[in-house]
């Protein structure tokens, strides 16, 4: 297996090969496909076992084959097309890096949000552009309150380490993330949870958040 079977876009390929991934981890073998076709996916998966390629891969490379959608240049609120949403800072800087890492000289800004930081910054980068914003939940609450992000655009809805943010009590902004007006409906966007465990309170957030979804146990 490699990651030209099943394809992934050129570019994408490029990068993976810039950064010396030879073949896919089976969390990222199985995830490509099954977000290439466009479903809903529940993947158990421990850190380490590639995750944030298994789910950055297929979105990167549906995005680059897609191309910008045209941006309204009135607005000064950022529109990302992809919301990662993850636990802690360490976790959304490590995504933010992978971003950065495979979407190298492509149209695809990513931009990263967390609390406990100087907001400023963070808002000067959202500014400059954020096609794909990797976020905690409680700074992104703050960012939309602030009405500086728009979730509107929302292709690819990601939760990553959902067990995690659970236990942090992350589900009320969650939810209400989640739940927002411009946040596109279920059958709206394409939603990946991936979690380490599986126990009652992350099946009902499956039920709530994904639409007939494939389940992956790796
Ligand atoms: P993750 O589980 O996403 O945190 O990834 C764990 C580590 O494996 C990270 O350091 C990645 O850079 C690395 N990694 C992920 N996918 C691959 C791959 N296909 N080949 C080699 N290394 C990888």
């Amino acid at each position: 297996t490699t990651f030209t079977t099943p394809p992934l876009d050129a570019h994408l390929i490029s990068n993976i090969e810039l950064a010396r991934y030879a073949v896919p981890t089976p969390v990222q073998k199985y995830s490509i496909p099954i977000v290439g076709a466009g479903r809903d996916l529940m993947a158990c998966a421990q850190t380490g076992s590639g995750k944030t390629g298994g789910f950055l891969f297929p979105v990167l490379s549906e995005l680059f084959l897609k191309g910008p959608i045209a941006e309204d240049t009135r607005s000064r609120k950022a529109h990302p097309s992809v919301l990662i949403l993850a636990p802690t800072r360490e976790l959304v800087s490590q995504i933010y890096d992978e971003a950065k890492k495979f979407a190298y000289r492509s149209w695809v800004r990513p931009a990263v949000a967390y609390g406990g930081a100087d907001i400023g910054a963070q808002l000067r980068q959202i500014d400059r552009g954020c096609d794909l914003l990797v976020a905690t939940p409680g700074r992104l609450v703050d960012l939309i309150e602030r009405a500086r992000v728009s979730l509107s655009n929302i292709k690819y809805l990601v939760l990553d380490e959902a067990d995690r943010m659970l236990d942090m009590g992350f589900e009320p902004q969650i939810r209400r993330i989640v739940e927002q007006e411009d946040m596109p409906g279920v059958q709206g966007r394409v939603t990946l949870m991936f979690s380490a465990t599986f126990p009652r309170d992350i099946q009902y957030l499956a039920r709530d958040f994904l639409k007939d979804y494939i389940f992956l146990s790796v």
